[in-house]
């Protein structure tokens, strides 16, 4: 029988994710911490990385700032919020400016990816980037890391036959990260304890 410690390599040193529409509800230049719901299974496919050890973090484009809509302490707040309700993060990383800027890091550019990775002490080439769009799996391919996308209602169809792999949920975009040795460890849990498959609810 050969010891998991033996397939270690296979593991990725770190898997990153995109905020808006892939952890959480995406609501277009949200700078309301009231409004944060993750998405279904975002909790417990956090849980089962930090339980492996796998370092985490988040990615993301925010030119909300860029177009006067948020502030960087908007931003930060729902951040903020985004841990109170899925546990803590090893690094943020996000990109305050807009298309128009011509900065280095808004996606699908490389930047955010590799300073997390310098963040994590970690190279590209060991690392999975989790997104929802094109833009994500642009940087994955840019940074030189792993790109899987789970489709969402902001996916365009292009999108999907694009990306270099697909899966339809987190958790199972997780499983594809972690590689054949470690994807039957841990049945999908039961998602009935989590807040993220509740009605949304109106804040108004
Ligand atoms: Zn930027």
């Amino acid at each position: 029988m050969t010891p998991v410690t033996s397939r270690r390599t296979r593991i990725p040193a770190a898997v990153l994710f995109d905020r808006d529409g892939t952890l959480v509800v995406d609501v277009p230049y949200n700078g309301d911490p009231a409004l944060v719901r993750p998405v279904p299974g975002a909790r417990q496919t956090l849980e089962r990385l930090r339980s492996l050890g796998v370092r985490i973090g988040v990615v993301s484009n925010q030119s909300g700032v860029a177009l006067g809509l948020l502030d960087l302490e908007d931003v930060r707040a729902v951040n903020a919020r985004v841990e109170d309700l899925l546990g803590p993060f090893d690094t943020w990383q996000f990109c305050p400016h807009g298309p128009q800027d011509g900065c280095r890091c808004r996606k699908p550019k490389a930047g955010l990816v590799l300073a997390a990775c310098r963040d994590l002490g970690v190279s590209p080439r060991d690392v999975v980037l989790i997104g929802d769009i094109g833009s994500d799996m642009g940087a994955a391919r840019h940074a030189g890391a792993r790109g899987i996308m789970v489709p969402g209602p902001a996916t365009l169809r292009r999108e999907v036959l694009d990306a270099p792999a697909v899966a339809g949920d987190l958790w199972s975009a997780v499983t594809l990260a972690l590689g054949p040795e470690l994807a039957g460890d841990a049945a999908y849990p039961d998602p009935g304890d989590e807040g993220g498959s509740e009605s949304l609810g109106s804040a108004a």
